[in-house]
């Protein structure tokens, strides 16, 4: 299965912006963005200037892809999906994007960031309705119980997550199934999110234009 696998702060980088790809080290003065809050390579200070509408609506979708981690032809199909879906087309597929497995798993807190979180569900760790799933994309459905496997609960990495994320539950996600020390090892999709309670920085309404051309 395809992924990115360069540099992950030049993503930020590029797009001016912290997008918290990389776990604990986004909230600390390592970040680049601290120290070089401009795009990366030889002209990047050149890049600082507001640029054409085109560019603006290209930066806004490959935003959203990097925070998602999803890759470009996966993207333009989800988009195929979501505009044909009754709906607001950008709400949709934000909303897709956030009804991802290895997006839940980063918003139960299990994981430090999405790529952490997709790793967690390569290797098995994450059952969906007591059956394990293995496919990050995977699209979770309303009423789906998302739990970590029995043995995975004990990891050293998720116990860490869980003791220091500070990360709130979205309202569309309810904590199930949590253990003496307050952890939560299961979650359940009570609802679909709403687009107020995506708090992902895009603009999806430039990314419609985008795509219609
Ligand atoms: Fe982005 Fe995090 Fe790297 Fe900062 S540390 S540039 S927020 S991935």
């Amino acid at each position: 299965m395809a992924r990115y696998t360069g540099p992950v702060c030049r993503l930020c980088r590029r797009e001016k912006m912290k997008l918290f790809l990389k776990g604990p080290k986004c909230d600390t003065m390592k970040c680049p963005i601290e120290r070089r809050p401009y795009p990366p390579g030889e002209h990047g200070r050149d890049r600082m200037r507001q640029g054409s509408e085109y560019l603006v609506q290209l930066r806004e979708k490959q935003k959203a892809r990097r925070i998602y981690g999803v890759l470009e032809k996966q993207f333009a199909n989800l988009y195929e999906e979501a505009n044909r879906q009754q709906g607001i087309t950008g709400e949709n597929l934000l909303r897709m994007l956030e009804l991802r497995l290895d997006n839940v798993v980063y918003r139960a807190s299990w994981a430090s960031s999405r790529s952490q979180a997709r790793q967690l569900v390569r290797h098995g760790h994450v059952l969906v309705n007591s059956k394990r799933v293995t496919i990050p994309s995977y699209r979770v459905r309303k009423g789906d119980v998302v739990s970590l496997k029995q043995r995975s609960r004990e990891l050293i990495v998720i116990r860490h997550n869980m003791d220091t994320l500070d990360r709130q539950l979205p309202p569309w996600l309810e904590n199930t199934g949590g253990d003496s020390a307050g952890g939560a090892f299961e979650v359940v999709v009570r609802d679909l999110p709403q687009r107020e309670h995506i708090d992902v920085p895009v603009r999806e309404q430039l990314i419609v234009e985008l795509y219609s051309k």
